[in-house]
């Protein structure tokens, strides 16, 4: 057997690759944050001007991270209406989790209503934005390094598939450790759907009570960015449990790439959106404008624009379909996944495999192979059509993502071809899209 993540399979560019994402992930956080509020509002071409360290250090922001991943840290310990069984790990024993995220969403929701109405100026966070994404790299670094730290002490069969290379900036990178934790704290867990994912749409209603203190009430278009990101949010909380099956939790070490990614990249670059539009308002975007025009036939004020849920269904429409792809095929995969004699999944057609597991060929995973990404790439693009099409900035994210999820798409197909061998190219003959139906 090749001796875990050697040479050949080094992911990422290998050491070089793992090197240069350190750097260039935090400084495409930086230059999005100061494009966002910028003029130009460019997405291509250089900052706007390179940020003093005043401006990126305060021990205020560093203090009110920390105190974010403690309360996080504090709810994620309350009692949970549920605790899950992970899936089974090397040694084949299961790890539990407690199944609280959406508990812990609401509970943060009543503490930051009752915060505002005693006074908290929570529309003074959009100007600190800056140094809160710096506060939170710094924390992804250290915290990451203690976790590298940690991962040489760990006993063989708690180490990731990948991310045991002996090259010490790559394994910092991918990360050592499977499942990383204190007693029952599970530190990737934690990280991958709480403080980042409910502090991206905390950043969000910021924004949006910032603009409502600018303009006298929030635009259409932040409200639909904020709905539909929030419902985004809602839903994987709700839905924790799937997280369970997915590659993150399953078969990637928790290094720089997740800590980074989960503490900071999601919460300052995920609610670009929101930022572009306090700064650019787009009260009626190009499309939207151009699909009243078809409907009226004219373009006009007032009584020539179609009711507000006709004018906002163009929108929805998109994130719709988006959303419903995107939960059916999760929970489906999941359901299989958790009990394949599950009635909601029972009479699928699937393909059985030599270690003993199945692969769904019908339903959402016999349309193509991975039905998720499909799904969440057309919700990506709901959430930038209302800032318009004058700017590309507010597509850096469906830009990004599309990239993400085609790379991580060719990642998923390794791993499930080492796993599963004859019967991957099996699935592959029968379903050989990938993720767009008839296009890739
Ligand atoms: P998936 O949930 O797609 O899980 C992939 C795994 O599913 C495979 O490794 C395999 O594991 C199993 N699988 C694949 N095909 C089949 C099949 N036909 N039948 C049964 N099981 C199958 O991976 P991700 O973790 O990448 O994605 C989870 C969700 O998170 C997606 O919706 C994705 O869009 C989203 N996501 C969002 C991000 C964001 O930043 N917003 C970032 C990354 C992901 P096994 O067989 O071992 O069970």
């Amino acid at each position: 057997m090749a001796p875990q993540g050697s040479r050949a399979e080094l992911e990422f560019g290998g050491p070089l690759g793992a090197a240069a994402l350190l750097l260039l992930l935090p400084a495409t956080m930086f230059h999005l944050l100061l494009v966002a509020r910028s003029g130009p509002a460019r997405l291509l071409g250089p900052p706007p001007y390179l940020p003093e360290l005043e401006e990126l250090w305060s021990p205020w922001a560093l203090l009110l991270c920390l105190t974010w991943l403690g309360l996080q840290a504090a709810l994620y310990l309350l009692p949970a209406r549920k605790v899950a069984e992970g899936q089974e790990l090397k040694d084949k024993s299961r790890l539990s989790y407690p199944i609280n995220g959406f508990q812990a969403l609401v509970l943060t929701a009543l503490l930051v209503g009752l915060g505002v109405l005693a006074g908290l100026p929570l529309s003074a966070l959009p100007e600190m934005l800056l140094p809160l994404a710096f506060a939170a790299t710094l924390i992804a670094f250290i915290f990451s390094l203690l976790l590298y730290l940690k991962a040489l002490v760990a006993p063989a069969s708690a180490l990731a598939p990948g991310g045991n290379s002996g090259n010490p900036i790559y394994d910092f990178f991918l990360g050592r450790e499977l499942n990383p934790r204190i007693c029952s704290f599970d530190f990737k867990y934690f990280c991958e759907l709480r403080p980042g994912l409910i502090g991206w749409v905390l950043i969000n209603l910021a924004l949006l009570m910032q603009e409502a203190e600018l303009r006298g009430s929030p635009s259409l278009a932040m409200w639909l960015v904020n709905g539909f990101q929030l419902l985004y949010v809602g839903d994987a909380l709700w839905h924790e449990e799937a997280v369970l099956t997915t590659m993150d939790i399953i078969h990637d070490g928790f290094g720089f790439m997740l800590a980074f990614g989960d503490l900071a990249w999601v919460p300052f670059t995920y609610s670009l959106q929101a930022q572009f539009l306090l700064y650019h308002p787009e009260p009626l975007g190009l499309p939207l404008a151009s699909v009243i025009c078809l409907i009226n036939g004219q373009s006009g004020r007032g009584s020539a624009l179609p009711p507000p849920f006709i004018r906002s269904l163009f929108i929805q429409h998109p994130l719709a379909v988006g959303y419903y792809i995107f939960r059916g095929a999760n929970s489906q995969k999941n359901a299989f996944r958790k009990n394949p004699s599950d009635p909601r999944v029972a009479d699928l057609e699937t393909i059985s495999t030599a270690t003993g597991r199945r692969l769904l060929v019908s339903g959402w995973w016999g349309m193509v192979r991975h039905p998720n990404y499909l799904g969440d790439l057309i919700m990506a693009l709901a959430w930038s059509l209302p800032c318009g099409v004058s700017h590309l900035l507010p597509y850096f994210y469906l830009l990004y993502f599309t990239a993400l999820l085609v790379h991580r798409e060719a990642r998923d197909e390794q791993q499930c071809l080492r796993k599963y061998g004859l019967a991957w190219h099996a699935y592959c003959r029968r379903v050989p899209y990938r993720i767009v139906p008839y296009i890739y």
